[in-house]
């Protein structure tokens, strides 16, 4: 029988992980995981209860509601993955509005929301074979992952990508908000304290600026084929 191996691919934002992971997901047969979806959700669900910005007082309370907010995920038969639920309602359309991008960055620098998900995210692959997606991954969730990967490409073409999937779907939104939101966003991941976002010693970098997706896949599934035997 195959071993089921851990896929952590962890980058920079807008650096097409999800989309990477899924297709992997897809090949071998395997959970996908979008932790950044985590993060998005719990910042939706604070952003929905007037706890953002959070103070001292409210972050005592936002961290007893937090056990009780229920997120889980529903793989989706006609789309091929699994999509996140917040205490039943699918989300996964709320959690990419630029609001949520806007304040997922500093919400995921707390770090009794960051255990919570860390948690979460380690119980959802117990004995299978996964493929997760984020920032921290292949450092904190899974530092034993067989296969870690990190993705990089330069700030103006993950804005272009990321542009483009917004007027796809029909979003107003300047491509210099974009641009800005994923510069930010990449700053704040990296400079925080906990599991800030850096590149595990024994990940493969990929700069995928002049790659295709399909590349990216060649290139990956050659190594499943060498290293893993999948
Ligand atoms: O992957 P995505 O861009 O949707 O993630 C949204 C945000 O969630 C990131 O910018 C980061 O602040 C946070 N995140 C994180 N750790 C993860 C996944 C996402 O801090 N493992």
């Amino acid at each position: 029988m195959k071993k089921n191996i851990i896929i952590a691919i962890d980058g920079f934002a807008s650096t097409g992980k999800s989309t990477l992971a899924k297709h992997l997901a897809n090949y071998l047969n395997y959970i996908y995981v979008d932790s950044g979806s985590m993060y998005r959700a719990i910042t939706y669900y604070a952003l929905k209860n007037n706890y953002l910005p959070f103070n001292e007082e409210n972050l005592k309370e936002f961290s007893k509601i937090l056990l009780d907010v229920k997120l889980s995920f529903v793989f989706n038969k006609k789309l091929g993955y699994s999509e996140i639920f917040l205490n039943n309602n699918n989300i996964e359309k709320e959690i990419r509005s630029i609001l949520v991008s806007n304040h997922v960055s500093s919400v995921a620098t707390v770090s009794f929301i960051r255990k919570h998900m860390v948690n979460l995210q380690k119980k959802l692959s117990l004995d299978k074979g996964v493929v997760m997606d984020g920032r921290d991954i292949g450092t904190v969730v899974f530092p034993n992952a067989e296969l870690k990967l990190f993705l990089t490409a330069s700030a103006e073409v993950r804005a272009k990508r990321r542009y483009s999937e917004y007027v796809n779907e029909n979003v107003e939104v300047e491509y210099d908000e974009v641009l800005n939101n994923l510069k930010s966003r990449d700053l704040d991941d990296s400079k925080r304290k906990d599991s800030p976002l850096i590149v595990a010693d024994d990940a493969l970098e990929i700069d995928n600026s002049f790659m295709s997706m399909e590349d990216q896949l060649i290139f990956v599934k050659s190594i499943l084929k060498d290293k893993f035997n999948l």
